[in-house]
């Protein structure tokens, strides 16, 4: 038995968004932008759906979702669309604001727009990855355009404080995006309600299909697109709408969102009692926030000490699907784990485990049993 434990970077999709999806590979072919046909006002149909049931989840409006093809798409948009959208403004805002441990799908946009004349300022993070808000103090000013701040962080599943940075970016005038590939579907986040400005997220990472996703943004919002052409989601990204993962995205949203809590409650025990076990083996250190506090019920992330981290997972990977601390990023050592003060070989000798809707308790005691034998091994 190899247990899938590796959510966090891909979770199945459900049977019922499988189903939803199903007529419209084939049976319903359609374009949604053909309006001059029944099939084709269908399709559109469709989508107004799943645009609505997306807004619902979030605590938006269903004019503020644009869809993409996943979070990374929706990520570039929103702060490429955003700071183009500046240079043609008024305002001389130009600065933005975001964390080190964010998803390297943010980082790199970022990086990208400074080389283009953006300046940025990338905040630390706390030891338990947690932005601190007095950071964020010192850099507001009326020279920031943006400040982008992910809700969940996908390695070590610890949640940032989003009312706070969304009074503070308010009281500024920046403008807040939030990465929500990793909490949207998993947690309660009210785009609205927060004050956040334009959210990412993606359909793989809750259930939905792989290679879709959406932009929601505040109406009013200056967005300049990043793809021209058939002028689809009201100018704002061009190319014909992937009915199929559309619809599977709304309902996807749906689903997780009636289970949440259930299913958070449920996690979070799997969670724990692997949390226990591995702790009980000693010289495990946690990363990110302790399970309780801040951090996904989902996600467990943890540093094996005085072990070589190529061996470990070597030793794991027949029975496990796991992520080390390195495999995100062509093997160099995790940024976020570095942010949290892990030295390269400790983020080597890292593992995080990712629990979805699949994951069972026969799974949970397979990977206490396989880090035991691991360690047992190593240790000898
Ligand atoms: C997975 C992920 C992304 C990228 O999402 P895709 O839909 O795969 O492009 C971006 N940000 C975070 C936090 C993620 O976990």
């Amino acid at each position: 038995m190899l247990a899938y434990l590796d959510h966090q970077a891909s979770t199945p999709c459900d049977p019922a968004v499988l189903a939803a999806m199903a007529p419209w590979w084939s049976e319903h072919p359609a374009n949604a932008s053909s309006r001059g046909h029944r099939p084709g006002l269908e399709a559109a149909a469709a989508v107004e759906r799943a645009r609505a049931q997306v807004a619902a989840a979030l605590g938006a409006r269903a004019e503020w979702v644009v869809f993409t093809s996943g979070a990374t798409e929706a990520n570039n948009l929103a702060l490429k669309g955003t700071a183009e959208a500046a240079l043609a403004g008024a305002s001389g805002r130009r600065r933005l604001v975001s964390l080190v441990s964010e998803h390297q799908a943010v980082l790199d946009p970022l990086h990208y727009l400074e080389r283009h004349g953006f300046p940025l300022s990338l905040l630390p993070v706390g030891g338990d990855g947690r932005l601190d808000p007095d950071a964020l103090a010192a850099v507001l000013g009326d020279d920031v355009l943006l400040v982008s701040v992910m809700a969940a962080n996908n390695e070590i599943g610890v949640l940032q404080p989003l009312a706070a940075v969304a009074a503070q970016c308010r009281a500024h005038g920046a403008l807040l995006h939030v990465d929500a590939a990793q909490a949207a579907g998993h947690l309660p986040l009210a785009m609205a309600t927060l004050g956040i400005d334009l959210l990412s997220l993606s359909g793989h990472k809750c259930g939905g299909p792989k290679g879709v996703g959406a932009l929601l943004l505040r109406p009013g919002l200056e967005l300049a697109p990043q793809l021209h052409g058939g002028g689809q989601e009201g100018g704002r990204r061009a190319g014909s709408v992937a009915v199929p993962l559309v619809v599977g995205l709304g309902e996807a949203l749906t689903l997780a969102t009636a289970r949440q809590e259930a299913e958070a409650r449920r996690l979070a025990a799997l969670r724990d009692r692997l949390w226990a076990a591995l702790e009980a083996l000693g010289g495990i250190v946690l990363n990110g926030p302790p399970p309780g506090q801040e951090r996904l019920a989902h996600n467990l992330n943890i540093t094996v000490l005085g072990v070589d981290g190529a061996a470990l997972h070597q030793r794991l990977r027949r029975r496990l699907a796991v992520s080390s601390g390195s495999a995100c990023s062509q093997g160099s050592p995790s940024h976020v784990l570095a942010a949290l003060g892990r030295s390269r070989p400790e983020a080597a000798a890292s593992i995080r485990f990712g629990l979805g809707a699949t994951t069972t308790a026969a799974e949970i005691e397979l990977a206490i049993t396989v880090v035991s034998e691991a360690l047992a091994e190593l240790r000898r």
